[in-house]
């Protein structure tokens, strides 16, 4: 089948999600969702390489609603579907989606993400359901409380799985493997598919099927990148003002290094007359409910916010992100910049750099594989000229590596060596392997610490004590 030609009907997915495509406005899949969605619905286990934007939500949750359309034999109440996502928010837009495609069919969707009440969740984890979303920290303490019986599960879907390793839930995702019936389908999308997630996807995944969508350096043709040097905050903090006041501005995200500057920014901004607000880890998941709502809206034009917190946020409005602090991995410039330029919409990156930072722009540049061009504003020029960004090993004075310890954490497209790259994966971890995983009771989920334990960070966690602040520079 030509992948041109293919529309949702020749998918052969039901007739009641067609109807729910058709409502949503979607005439043509995306190529992730004109290659993954045959191969879901034929039984494969998948490994899909896929940004955000790219449409992979409805290329999982598709195929998972068709798998809904006929009525499974067993009288359990458990989930059928399970989705572990690294964040609240991604697992909020999952099962906003679920239910979006999955309206005419009626399945039951349940989200259960940390920083929500407990009391709450298990009322909902008593009812019957069909898909439950969840974030693996909070998944696992109700795992192990006795509260879900996954006895009918027939597909886990891993979303941002190099999110997740990332953010050191790979303990918990093992422990939540080894838990599920071993006769699953197993799907697992992830930004790159290379160094330790192709490991760990190996284990889990049974004769995946592997899709990769267009090139690292294809991507963000619809976003214009743009880095103004500037001199200091101050020069910063004009250039930021100009910037957002310019009548081409719909709505903005400016990411910060820390929470704390995310707060002290934002209430810079508000009181200079924009619409404003932050987002970041340290606010109630109510909080950061509304603040999502009031951007949906319109009613915040200024979104303040922390990489992980903003991950995964899906407004269309979003025509400008703008990088006050350069993100300390060169991964989060690529989700940073993914907020904006959605569902085919033109989006601009501003990023602000100081001399010292031009290292970290240049490790930016080697994982995207693009230059980010220099630009000046006149009236905001900065007083020292930029610095020459394409000297082959550009190196600092001093002689040692460039970015004071900046580093990466997984292995990009184009050989960017991150941190994790250190950690070799064992390849006889028996993390999900499926041919141990037992009856899916909780003794049998493995307690020891795999290879993929990177350090616990805070969101969608299950514990505080393992925060570990996102400081820089
Ligand atoms: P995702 O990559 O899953 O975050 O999706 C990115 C955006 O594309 C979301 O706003 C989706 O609603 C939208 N989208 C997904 N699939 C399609 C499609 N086939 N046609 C039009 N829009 C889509």
């Amino acid at each position: 089948m030509s992948l041109e030609n293919t529309s949702f009907e020749n998918l052969d997915l039901n007739p009641a999600i067609l109807r729910a495509l058709e409502e949503a406005g979607y005439v043509t899949p995306t190529p992730i969702q004109a290659q993954a969605i045959p191969e879901v619905l034929a039984g494969h286990d998948l490994m899909a390489s896929a940004q955000t934007g790219t449409g992979k939500t409805a290329a999982f949750i598709l195929p998972a609603l068709n798998l809904l359309a006929t009525p499974h034999p067993s009288k359990s109440r458990g989930p059928r579907i399970l989705v572990l996502t690294p964040t609240r928010e991604l697992a909020g837009q999952v099962n906003d989606a679920a239910r979006k495609y999955g309206k005419f069919i009626r399945a039951r969707t349940v989200s259960i993400v940390g920083g929500m009440p407990y009391p709450l969740q298990n009322k909902l984890l008593s009812q019957p359901l069909d898909i439950l979303v969840a974030t693996p920290g909070r998944l696992l303490d109700h795992m192990e409380r006795g509260r879900i019986d996954m006895s009918r599960l027939q597909m886990l879907i891993l979303d941002e799985a190099d999110r997740m390793l990332d953010m050191g839930f790979m303990p918990d995702v093992e422990r939540i493997c080894n838990a599920l019936p071993a006769e699953r389908q197993t799907l697992l999308f992830s930004a790159t598919l290379d160094g330790n997630i192709g490991n760990i996807a190996r284990q889990i995944l049974r004769n995946p099927k592997t899709i990769q969508v267009a090139a690292q350096k294809e991507k963000h043709a619809n976003i214009e990148q743009r880095l103004h040097f500037v001199d200091d905050m101050n020069h910063k903090n004009k250039l930021l003002e100009h910037l957002l006041i310019g009548a081409e501005v719909n709505q903005a995200i400016v990411f910060t290094s820390t929470k704390r500057h995310a707060d002290l920014l934002a209430e810079d901004l508000y009181a200079a007359g924009h619409k404003t607000a932050a987002l970041h880890g340290d606010m109630t998941q109510g909080a950061r409910n509304r603040t999502l709502t009031k951007l949906r809206h319109g009613d915040v034009r200024v979104l303040v916010a922390t990489d992980v917190a903003a991950r995964g946020i899906d407004v269309h409005g979003i025509t400008h992100v703008i990088n006050y602090d350069l993100p300390k991995f060169a991964e989060d410039y690529v989700h940073r910049i993914g907020r904006t330029g959605r569902a085919g919409n033109m989006g601009v990156a501003v990023s602000f750099a100081s001399h010292a930072d031009r290292y970290q722009v240049r490790k930016i540049e080697q994982f995207t594989g693009q230059r980010i061009e220099p630009t000046v504003i006149e009236g905001f020029e900065p007083k020292r000229p930029a610095p020459r960004m394409d000297g082959p090993g550009e190196r600092p004075r001093n002689g040692k590596k460039p970015g004071g310890g900046y580093k990466g954490r997984s292995q990009g497209a184009q050989g960017y060596r991150g941190d994790n790259q250190n950690r070799s994966a064992n390849p006889g971890q028996s993390f999900g392997d499926r041919k141990a995983a037992g009856n899916g009771s909780r003794q049998d989920a493995g307690r020891g610490n795999g290879p993929f334990t990177a350090q616990k960070r805070n969101e969608g966690g299950r514990s505080n004590t393992a925060r570990r602040p996102r400081t820089f520079g």
